[in-house]
């Protein structure tokens, strides 16, 4: 039976059929969106929301983006797609724009997603002829097994044993902890310049560097997975470049195409040269119209100047949350427009529930932190909704929690 209806459905209505029809990885009730403009987005029930969240870091322009349209209408109309066997103009175009905003030559290679990024990353690792791999506790690399693997969260990597082996995983920010693991032997270390899944957790200064000038004295390949916090989130085009740090490999996603699929592995000297004809392949990586719209994306941040208002609304958005005062609230953590409100108690689910209550969408990256990871294009008048309703979301978690 054909559930096609002219009826607009609702809220409830879509749950239901997804319920149905959806495997409930994610768990359910969830809001169904139906469209956007910019920073706002609209639920099947026609309530309106302000998007902090931006589909967790990926929106970088919002939705419905001019810029993003025309290139990816014009991309679609013109090659749509095209066999790997074959190339195109627009990741040709996208790879040679992303070296030149890394500042050095090297190659890219081209996935549909941050996972397949970091496997890519995976892969030029053991092809070093080493196998022992160093991650970070509570780092998040994806779900596909390799990157499943360097995860450092094991209740992810639970039920899924064997993963791939000879993974270490020490803690996020302890240098020491670090030179106790890597050794000559070790292909690969790889670290998020500032952890997002597990609560926008911030390394001490100096760390990246450390880890830097630690894996060349191993000859050990330094892979930064940039997925959450490159192109432009962190007010810089790369969060380790930021730090003066350049990494052999620097994997990016989520926000690079706007919201179309779309991961990168950059590499850079002998790094770039591993991953040889045959070693590797996607049927759908370097997508014609992922790469226009993400060349659409690098266009976008350069003309509106978005780096720098990153870094204005980011810093508005942090001082603000901090200012309130509010006694939930610990600390405000992070850089750019990726922030954690560090609570006081466990209660960020139910500040996500009190936010999306009072139109605004936020996540609970973990039970005591918030994250806040808006549009690029997010404009001072909404970062200061956002904090005019603040301290009553915050007062509604509390309350909730209290009654429950
Ligand atoms: N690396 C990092 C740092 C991430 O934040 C994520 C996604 N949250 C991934 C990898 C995996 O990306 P994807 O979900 O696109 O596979």
């Amino acid at each position: 039976m054909s559930t096609a209806t002219n009826e607009a459905p609702g809220n409830d209505a879509l749950n239901a059929r997804w319920r149905g029809a959806l495997m409930d990885n994610y768990g359910t009730p969830r809001v169904p969106i139906t469209h956007g403009e910019g920073a706002r987005l609209w639920d099947a029930d026609g309530k309106e929301y302000l998007d902090f969240l931006g589909g967790i870091a990926v929106n970088s322009l919002g939705t419905g983006h001019p810029a993003v349209v025309r290139a990816v209408s014009d991309q679609i109309a013109l090659l749509g797609h095209v066999s790997n066997l074959f190339v195109a103009e627009p990741p040709v175009a996208l790879a040679e724009r992303l070296l030149t905003l890394a500042g050095r030559p090297g190659r890219v290679y081209f996935a549909n997603s941050g996972a397949e990024a970091v496997e890519a990353a995976f892969k030029i690792g053991r092809l070093t002829g080493r196998r022992h791999m160093v991650a970070t506790e509570g780092g998040f690399h994806g779900r596909t097994m390799g990157a499943l693997a360097l995860t450092g969260q094991p209740a992810k990597q639970d039920g899924f044993h064997p993963l791939p082996a000879d993974v270490t995983h020490v803690p996020f920010g302890d240098i020491e902890a670090l030179r106790a693991a890597v050794t000559t032997e070790t292909a690969l270390v790889i670290v998020e310049p500032i952890q997002g899944e597990n609560g926008v957790v911030v390394p001490p200064d100096g760390y990246l560097a450390e880890v830097r000038a630690l894996t060349r004295a191993t000859g050990t390949l330094l892979v930064l997975d940039e997925v959450q916090t490159g192109i432009g989130r962190t007010g810089h085009w790369f969060a380790g470049q930021a730090q003066g740090v350049e990494a052999d490999v620097i994997t990016l996603a989520k926000g690079l195409g706007a919201g179309l699929p779309i991961g990168a592995t950059l590499a850079f000297g002998e790094a770039a040269e591993l991953l040889t004809p045959g070693k590797h392949g996607s049927t759908f990586g370097g997508n014609p119209v992922s790469c226009a719209a993400a060349l659409a994306v690098l266009d976008t941040i350069e003309s509106e100047g978005l780096l720098e208002r990153v870094k204005a609304a980011g810093e508005r958005l942090r001082d603000g949350v901090w200012n309130l005062g509010h006694p939930l609230v610990d600390r405000v953590r992070g850089a750019g427009l990726l922030l954690g409100i560090v609570l006081t108690e466990p209660l960020a689910a139910q500040v996500q529930r009190a936010a999306q209550q009072a139109g605004f969408l936020v996540n609970a990256a973990t039970p005591e932190v918030v994250r806040l990871a808006p549009p690029l294009i997010i404009g001072d008048a909404e970062v200061d909704a956002l904090l005019a309703a603040l301290p009553r979301i915050l007062d509604d978690a509390d309350a909730s929690a209290a009654a429950s």
